[in-house]
């Protein structure tokens, strides 16, 4: 069968050609749900959570980075060990076990909550619902529920119980404490931690979609209902596409009118949504292809009064990438009566205890959302498939290569290279293959520039800038690269400027 390969398929190959994502343990057949950084995936990520950590550093905020194995009071106080479940469906012919919601949702026309088990079971019987697996039909269908924590037995007698965390944010609810005591702040005030977290998932796929280890990047702001009420920075006119529970279609409204009609709660919480929507328009993700979608009552996550997740379009539909939610003093207060500790604070003369919003980021699936927006197919104008990645989040801003292997051209191609870095552009030097296999390599990792030093560069002091979208050349003489390249890569010109007359 000539099956035509999914975007997502095209995308996976590329990076694994070129380093970005690799399935993990590949020598030995993959483990599925996981993938590895690659050398230029590894920069991608990094520059992803370098510019998640610019905008969401506040005054008042905080980082930490906790300990990705926390004991078993911590679920039990957080809830997740009663509630961090999954229903799973098991097809009686090839035994496949399946996540049952994403089984029914993606053959019937419905989004079911998770958590409604009843309303699952009836659409199984009542629906003819395909294993995705082998076919067959489901039948007399057994839903069962599954805690998709990993559990671990800690230290050699094994007795010690530990889990590997479900989200970053719980060791930042655990060290609100000493966080709060160790650098003197008052509410409001903020902690943000990135790293990985883990969940068993029933049935990982879609690439970077579904993992068992993943990475976020959270925040959590500590106030009260009084201080979450007004934000001196919200930007009150950001529009953004709100799809709202209540089954309606999605519409645009800006931010201040999604407080005054009471449909977020606070101020803060749109000012989280707020930034959320710059940071996905920063990451090249268009205005048409992100929405936020406002969470049923229904499925919303056990300890959240109100969720609002980001939605990207992706070739394989709408898909949540974060998740903007009013934790209330949920967390605080479990774990105070569980630990016995004292979590509440003094505020304006009486102790209470904070009230938390949040904003939780997967970095791969923002990764994943980067890569499908910046993925060109293979078409007429080249015979390889390119990345057209904002100049931000490039791996390298500019390549440049001497044209041929030869000693003069290697050391002036070198000596652009040197005074390229010494003004902070983000250079990287190549000079073995031919010049088509380096224009290759550059488009398909997506940097924006190509400098090629060629013989005529020796003569008159001037050498070709290629551009990675039209493929179009200047050439400038060589102590003008690095303030033409300051310019583009800031958005201050774009190249058109430059090839006009040329
Ligand atoms: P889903 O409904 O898709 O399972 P969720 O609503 O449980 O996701 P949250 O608990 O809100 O996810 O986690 C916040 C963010 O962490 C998600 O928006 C997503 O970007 C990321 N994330 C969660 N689970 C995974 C996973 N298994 N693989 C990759 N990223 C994940």
């Amino acid at each position: 069968m000539n099956k035509t390969k999914s975007t997502l398929d095209r995308i996976r190959e590329l990076a694994l050609r070129r380093g970005i994502i690799l399935p993990t343990a590949k020598i030995y057949g993959s483990l599925a749900g996981s993938y590895d950084y690659g050398p230029i995936g590894s920069i991608l990520k990094r520059k992803v959570v370098a510019l998640w950590r610019d905008m969401f550093t506040d005054e008042n905020t905080w980082e930490i980075d906790g300990n990705v194995v926390l004991p078993r009071q911590v679920f039990e106080a957080s809830g997740h060990l009663e509630h961090f479940t999954d229903l799973m469906v098991q097809c009686n012919n090839c035994k496949s076990i399946l996540r049952a919601d994403e089984v029914i949702e993606a053959q019937v026309d419905v989004n079911v909550g998770e958590t409604r088990k009843e309303r699952m079971k009836e659409l199984f019987t009542e629906k003819t619902i395909n294993c995705p697996v082998c076919g067959s039909v489901f039948e007399d269908v057994e839903l069962r529920p599954f805690n998709i924590m990993f559990n671990l037995d800690v230290g050699p007698t094994g007795k010690g119980e530990g889990f590997l965390r479900p989200e970053t944010a719980q060791n930042m609810f655990l060290n609100f404490r000493y966080t709060k005591m160790g650098v003197k702040e008052n509410l409001p005030f903020a902690i943000t931690q990135t790293g990985k977290a883990f969940r068993n998932e029933i049935s990982p796929r879609q690439f970077l979609y579904r993992l068992r280890e993943f990475n976020q990047m959270e925040v959590e702001i500590f106030g009260t209902p009084e201080i979450f009420a007004n934000h001196p920075a919200l930007d009150r006119d950001l529009e953004i596409t709100f799809l709202p529970k209540n089954g309606e279609k999605a519409f645009r409204s800006n931010l201040g009118t999604l407080v005054t009609e009471g449909i977020f709660p606070n101020e803060y919480f749109a000012y989280l949504v707020g930034k959320a929507a710059t940071f996905y328009r920063r990451l090249g993700i268009p205005k048409e292809d992100l929405r936020f979608k406002e969470i049923p009552d229904e499925d919303r996550p056990f300890y959240s009064a109100i969720n609002v997740d980001v939605e990207i379009h992706f070739s394989i539909g709408w898909k949540e990438v974060e998740g903007t939610a009013y934790r209330t003093d949920w967390d605080l207060k479990r774990h105070s009566e569980v630990s016995g500790e004292d979590l509440d604070v003094l505020y304006n003369g009486k102790r209470v205890i904070p009230h938390v919003v949040e904003a939780s980021f997967g970095v791969d699936r923002s990764v994943m959302a980067i890569l499908e927006k910046a993925f060109h197919k293979k078409e007429e104008d080249r015979k390889w498939k390119w990345l057209e990645l904002p100049p931000c989040l490039s791996p390298f801003s500019v390549a440049v290569f001497p044209l041929f292997d030869r000693e003069e051209l290697i050391t002036k191609a070198r000596e652009i290279f040197e005074d390229l870095t010494s003004n902070d552009i983000d250079a990287i030097y190549k000079e073995k293959g031919s010049i088509g296999k380096r224009y290759r390599f550059a488009d398909e990792v997506g940097i924006p520039y190509c400098i090629t030093v060629d013989p005529t560069t020796l003569e008159e002091n001037s050498a070709t800038i290629r551009d990675i979208k039209t493929k179009r050349q200047i050439r400038p003489s060589c102590e003008k690269f690095s303030s033409i390249l300051s310019k583009l890569l800031k958005g201050k010109a774009i190249f058109k400027d430059y090839t006009e007359g040329e």
